[in-house]
């Protein structure tokens, strides 16, 4: 692909754009996933999304500089992405690599178009960093797998079609004995509890599996292969995501150094001295991500998954964790007043972008799991 090809591209993306029905977001959880999944089919019937996945697979079969570029080019607009990227960025990929015939076609094309949302279950209450922990148990009877157990932290289960579930399918200790199934989110046994976060929403949830019936044909891969699909899972999480995040905390600090300097404009007294100096610093922290999802995106073109992927993961939860902080510090109590404004920073904005940044040291593994594969896999440290 040349570089001629990707201007082409964006300059093709931004026509689209141009005359394109931009959602805004409500600020209710439900109300906007439904309007994401309506950008999610515009996007689809535009040709942008899987971008990435091969032709085989329903995609366009280009690098991930095409991607970076589209995610870029609709956060230029402050158009939203959609809505089950779950599916797209994450659980798909998995099941392109390691799932049937019959297992890609039936499932990648609503993906793709949004028709069927996706949600991942791994963690559980005993199992998260340590997922060779999983309990949830399917017994095969008949032709059958019969599944109980309870996943927790499950992102958007209240409103999927389809669960990604690591199961224990033996009793063979840890990894060994675990499988990876795809459960119908309708089935008769599933219950699903909406957890509500310090930001207020309700994202994810605790979900319970009572002797629910799943069809053996269901299994990706073989029974036993449930560790490595779930890594090839957690991989896709850890790297792609930073260049995704990236392009939306660098709009999210460009909007508020944009409040913040229509603010100066009109009352330059009122402003704190210790502005520039936080604005600085959270600046410096957005070029420190920026030149990693740039190292990111050119190894991504030529290799797959790699323990540097935790790397990744490592700076993005660090810098998106301090530039939320800075503009967090700039609101000071005005942070825990709704629809309160301080130097031009709206308090709701960047108060849940502040309190989401929490996650980010958190989920697809923890910053301290992350350490660890660093200092195991790069620097050959021995196991403790
Ligand atoms: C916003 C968000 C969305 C999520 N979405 C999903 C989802 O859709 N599906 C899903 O399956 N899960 C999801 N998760 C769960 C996430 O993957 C887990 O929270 C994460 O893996 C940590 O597991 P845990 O919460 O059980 O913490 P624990 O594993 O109990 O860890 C507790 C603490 O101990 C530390 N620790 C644990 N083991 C070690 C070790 N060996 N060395 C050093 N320190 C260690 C951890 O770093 C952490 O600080 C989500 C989490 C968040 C925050």
């Amino acid at each position: 692909m040349t570089d001629e090809q990707l201007s082409a591209f964006r300059r093709r993306v931004r026509a689209w754009l141009s005359s394109a029905d931009i959602p805004s977001l409500p600020d209710d959880l439900d109300a906007r996933f439904a309007v994401l999944r309506r950008w999610q089919r515009d996007l689809y019937r535009a040709g942008l999304l899987g971008l990435t996945w091969p032709p085989e697979w329903g995609g366009s079969g280009l690098d991930s500089r095409y991607q970076q570029a589209l995610i870029e080019e609709l956060v230029n607009v402050r158009a939203p992405q959609p809505a089950g990227l779950i599916g797209l960025d994450v659980v798909g990929p998995s099941i392109g690599r390691f799932g049937t015939e019959r297992q890609r076609s039936r499932y990648l094309p609503p993906i793709l178009s949004g028709d069927e949302i996706w949600c991942q279950g791994f963690s559980e209450p005993e199992a998260g960093s340590d997922l060779a922990s999983v309990k949830t148990t399917a017994r095969l009877e008949s032709g059958t797998y019969i599944v109980n157990g309870q996943k927790v932290w499950t992102s958007w289960a209240h409103v999927a079609d389809w669960c990604a579930l690591l199961v224990r399918t033996s009793v063979a200790d840890g990894r060994r004995g675990l499988s990876y199934l795809i459960v119908d989110m309708r089935s008769r046994g599933i219950t699903v509890r909406p957890l509500r976060q310090i930001s207020g929403d309700s994202e994810f949830n605790e979900v319970f599996f009572e002797n629910v019936t799943v069809p053996a044909s269901n299994l990706v891969g073989l029974p036993g292969d449930g560790w490595a699909i779930a890594m090839d899972t957690l991989s896709h999480e850890r790297g792609t995501y930073i260049g995704r995040r990236y392009a939306e905390v660098s709009a999210a600090l460009g909007d508020a150094c944009d409040s913040l300097a229509e603010a100066l404009g009109r009352d330059q007294a009122a402003v704190p001295e210790r502005l520039f100096e936080t604005v600085g610093e959270a600046k410096v922290a957005e070029q420190v991500l920026h030149a990693q999802a740039v190292a990111t995106l050119g190894r991504s073109v030529t290799s797959g998954a790699s323990p540097l992927d935790s790397v990744d993961k490592l700076v993005l939860a660090r810098t998106e964790q301090d530039i939320f902080e800075s503009l967090r510090s700039l609101l000071g109590p005005f942070l825990n007043e709704c629809g309160e404004t301080a130097w031009g920073l709206r308090s709701l904005a960047v108060g849940r972008d502040y309190l989401y940044g929490r996650a980010a040291s958190i989920y697809g593994g923890t910053s301290q799991i992350q350490k660890n594969i660093v200092a195991e896999r790069l620097l050959g440290v021995p196991r403790d």
